[in-house]
């Protein structure tokens, strides 16, 4: 049987950059916390832990004081830098420079809204860490859309800035477009539409459908809390019927591979490389 790792799945640039960070504070200091999941995957955190971090919610960081907190690759609303201040925190910010961008657009964005009662709407899961972060630029009035029953939350009478997470479905995004734009026929210049997912994980789909459509078994190795990694899943699956979603090698089920001969393993941009091997290793032994 023949087990291939796909050369462009993994961490993207935004984990790489906020777990390198990490590492090299945990080698000068034993412990560091870090404000929420450093990555969507517990087999990493899992591992970062041992060597020293500490991970809080919002609550917890609260309470702190006079300390280091490191913020993840997600990003933070501006309430997160003010309470940092007022307890000086010092503050690691390993915000990935896309989101960043994002934030700030999304804060323009709103501004110029204000003026003209438009409204902002982010496509992405209420709740999520990102999406809150991009809700935060706008004092936490920008619509929440998840899904085509939350459309009715916007007024089509007012201008609309439309934006999404970045770690959002492509199509997902474009449906939704659509419909909204459909809504604001009447008056097209009453809608600004921006495209902002991410392009490490846009430009991954087309890879992933080709690598899924070359083997027999596909293995998509992802946190469950993953969104991209929920996202890239369905898609392989919708490519090749024969794609098995796990967190870990433990869950790896010999039936899946009977009479098969070529097996691929993919997974998210939260996916750690060293986790890819290790159920590499784990087929290899069927
Ligand atoms: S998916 Fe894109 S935006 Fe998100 S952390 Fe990775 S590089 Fe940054």
């Amino acid at each position: 049987m023949k087990v291939t790792i796909d050369k462009y799945s993994g961490f993207c640039a935004g984990v790489v950059n906020a777990i390198k960070i990490a590492e090299e504070e945990l080698t000068k200091n034993p412990k560091l916390y870090c404000l929420g999941d450093i990555v969507h995957n517990g087999m990493e955190v899992n591992r970062l832990e041992k060597k020293g971090l500490i991970i809080i919610n919002h609550d917890e960081f609260k309470k702190l004081k006079n300390c280091k907190v490191l913020f993840r690759a997600h990003g933070e609303p501006p309430e997160t830098y003010k309470i940092a201040k007022k307890n000086n925190i010092d503050i690691i910010d390993t915000t990935c420079p896309v989101v960043l961008r994002l934030q700030e657009k999304i804060r323009q964005g709103y501004l110029k809204m204000k003026n003209n009662n438009g409204q902002i709407i982010i496509y992405g899961k209420k709740g999520h860490a990102e999406v809150n972060g991009l809700v935060g630029q706008t004092n936490n009035e920008a619509i929440i859309i998840n899904s085509e029953s939350d459309l009715e939350k916007i007024d089509y009478s007012r201008p609309i800035q439309l934006y999404s997470q970045t770690t959002q479905s492509l199509t997902g995004y474009y449906k939704i477009k659509n419909i909204i734009t459909k809504k604001c026929s009447d008056n097209a210049n009453n809608i600004i539409t921006n495209n902002s997912i991410c392009k490490a994980l846009s430009n991954r789909e087309p890879l992933l459908k080709k690598f899924a459509a070359m083997h027999d078994v596909i293995i998509f190795v992802s946190g469950k809390k993953s969104s991209n990694g929920n996202y890239l899943f369905k898609i392989c699956k919708s490519i090749n019927n024969n794609t098995y979603f796990i967190s870990n090698k433990e869950e790896l089920k010999n039936d899946w591979f009977k009479n098969k001969t070529n097996v691929g393993i993919c997974g998210a941009t939260s996916t750690p490389m060293w986790l890819m091997k290790e159920v590499k290793n784990e087929i290899e032994k069927y």
